[in-house]
Parts: C-alpha cells; structure tokens; sequence
C-alpha cells in the first residue's frame, strides 16, 4: 500500500518530521504525576508553511495533483480567518501557481488582520461573500453556488482553476493525515510511549478521516478523541467516512475504516465556530504561560479545552499518556486582540 501513496503526485510544502515533545509544566499545572496523564505535543504547528499548521499536509497531495492536471490556479473557500486558505495562498506560490479565495465574512469590510492580512500578502485575489444566520457555520449557506460563479468566470478568461474544497478535507488531503499517523507512530515506538489518547480539532474532518485511516492502517495504540469546533455533526460524519474510505481506495488499504473513529465530541463548540469561549481563552493561556507555545482560539484552544476539562473532571487518569496534536492557527491570534482583554 505504501507503494500506491509513493505513485501519487506530491509536491513539497512543509517541513517533515515535525517534532513530538512532552509538556511536563503543562501536565505540573493541571495536578502533577499523581493528577494529571502526561501530555505529549505533536507540532504540527511547526509544519513551515507560512508560518505553519495542519494544512501543509494536505497541501503537498491536492497541490501535486492540481500541477498533475496542469491547473493554472488554485481555488478554495473558508471563514474570513481561514488557516486554510492562508496556507492555500502559500502553496499556490510555492507551486507557481495564481490563487482566488472566497472568504465567508460577519461584517462588510473585514479588517486585513491575522491570515487575512497573509492572503493580501500573498497577492491572493480575495472575493468576499456575507454569512448566513446560523453562527455555529463555518461558512456561507450558498458558497457552493458562489464558488461555482467564480470558477465559471475563471474559465471563460482561459485559466484552468483547480477547486480545493473548503479545508482541503478531500480524500487526497486526508492522505496527509495517514502519514502523519505513520510519523507519529515510528516517533512513538522510538520513545517507548504508548499513548491511550490522540487530542485534536475537527473542522472541516479532513484532518480526522486522515487520522481515521492512519489507525487503521498503522495501528497506533491510541484512540481518537476529536474535538469538534463547528457544528453539523450529522452530515460531517458521513461526509468524514466517505473521505476515509475514498483516500483508503486511492492508497490501495482494503481494511475498514470504522464510523466510530469519526464522531466528535460536541461539547467544546461554544456558541460557534470561531467565536472562543472562556474555557478557550483560558487554555490557550496557560499552554503559552507553562509551555511558551501558541495555540490558537479558533481550533486548537477549544480542544484544549477539551483536554484540560477532561484531567480535572477525571475522565483522563494520571496514569495515561495522551498526545495532543497541535494543528496550527497562530496567526489567527492577532485578529483576536479582543478576546484576550482580560487574561
Ligand atoms: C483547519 C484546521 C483544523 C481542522 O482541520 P480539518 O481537517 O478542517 O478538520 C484544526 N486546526 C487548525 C489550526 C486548522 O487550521
């Protein structure tokens, strides 16, 4: 099978392996050896791209199959902080490629803050379009009908667009995660760590059905406890199998990829995507003030959350080890100044 994800197009965007550290200060905080699992750190954050996250990953195969089909520029969508498409704008310039953004936004005129500042930076032709009602929604209800007109727009002037779904959460990206399992693992088994528990934000479950398939294919000993940061489980449930089980095809895995692994944990949302609640705001400080690392408040401080919740409710024993995958998002902090008033 290692051989069908050797003959895919790939092209190289982000810097590998990222590094796998223990957060002993962090674990002190919540308790100490006797309290608290200890918690090991996967930087992904570290990933490189434009000042990094998850999306490198799933970069390096949908970018390699757009220059395979001789695209002339990438396409893609996401909230007006979108990591994904900051890493998207990153990648197509990296690649040589023109790149069009279509960025769902709560208010007209955006402030050119955190990624969106980036996607300015890097030349990005940015088409804005307003949110629907609903805040827990990442993006507008009829993206797919605005995307539609721009690539149709795109073509008529003669280019050739390859459209990366919104989070790059496509069976080719996903692929991204199955090897990251499998770099995980071999860290893992060099360490002697056998960890009870991966910890992670699930957006748009690119990242997760990656995840899913990795544990399927590569048998790490931890379980997956995705921690959901936007709404509408039950269509991204069976949205995230079909992606698994699509990449699973493409790299020749004839094993099960089990529903199960794709369900999230609905209780860190918060009143919706991208909006931090306390729990957020509060983990997200104490990693930087016991670890001098970032997380980010859209993401990665909700699943934080999750984690801190769940050592000091005694879901997760002192006697475990847990691995927290840190997916990136720090340039998202600087168009949350608001938010961090108080701490
Ligand atoms: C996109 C993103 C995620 C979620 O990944 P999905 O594959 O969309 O579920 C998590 N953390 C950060 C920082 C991200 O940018």
């Amino acid at each position: 099978m290692s051989h069908a994800i050797d003959r895919l197009p790939r092209f190289p965007l982000a810097t590998l392996p990222t590094p796998l550290e223990e957060a002993r200060r962090l674990r002190e905080s919540l308790g100490g050896p006797s309290r608290a699992p200890r918690i090991l750190i996967k930087r992904d954050d570290l990933t490189g791209l434009a000042l990094g996250g998850n999306k490198a990953r799933k970069l390096e195969f949908i970018v390699g199959q757009a220059l395979a089909e001789g695209a002339t520029r990438l396409v893609t969508t996401g909230a007006v902080q979108s990591n994904h498409a900051r890493m998207t704008a990153a990648a197509a310039r990296a690649a040589g490629l023109e790149v069009t953004l279509v960025l769902t936004t709560r208010t007209p005129t955006p402030s050119f803050a955190g990624n969106l500042l980036l996607d300015r930076i890097f030349g990005a032709d940015i088409r804005f379009i307003p949110a629907g009602p609903d805040p827990k929604l990442a993006v507008a209800p009829d993206e797919a009908e605005r995307v539609d007109e721009v690539l149709t727009e795109l073509r008529a002037r003669g280019e050739r667009p390859y459209f990366v779904p919104v989070g790059g959460s496509t069976p080719l990206g996903a692929i991204g995660y199955a090897l990251a399992t499998e770099e995980m693992t071999d860290q893992l088994t060099v360490r002697g760590d056998a960890p009870s528990r991966l910890y992670f934000a699930s957006g748009s479950r690119g990242t997760h059905a990656g995840l899913a398939l990795g544990r399927a294919m590569f048998r790490p000993p931890y379980r997956l406890s995705g921690i959901a940061v936007s709404g509408g489980e039950a269509d991204k449930v069976p949205r995230a199998v079909r992606i698994a089980r699509d990449a699973a095809e493409l790299v020749g895995f004839a094993g099960d990829v089990p529903e199960d692994d794709l369900r999230t944990d609905q209780r860190f949302i918060g009143e919706g995507y991208g909006i931090p609640q306390a729990e957020c705001i509060e983990a997200i400080a104490l990693t930087a003030r016991t670890e001098g690392i970032l997380l980010d408040p859209v993401y990665t401080g909700k699943a934080m959350a999750a984690l801190v919740h769940d050592v000091r409710g005694g879901a997760v024993s002192a006697t475990e080890t847990i691995v927290f995958l840190h997916t990136g998002g720090g340039p998202g902090l600087f168009a949350y100044g608001d938010a961090f008033a108080g701490v």
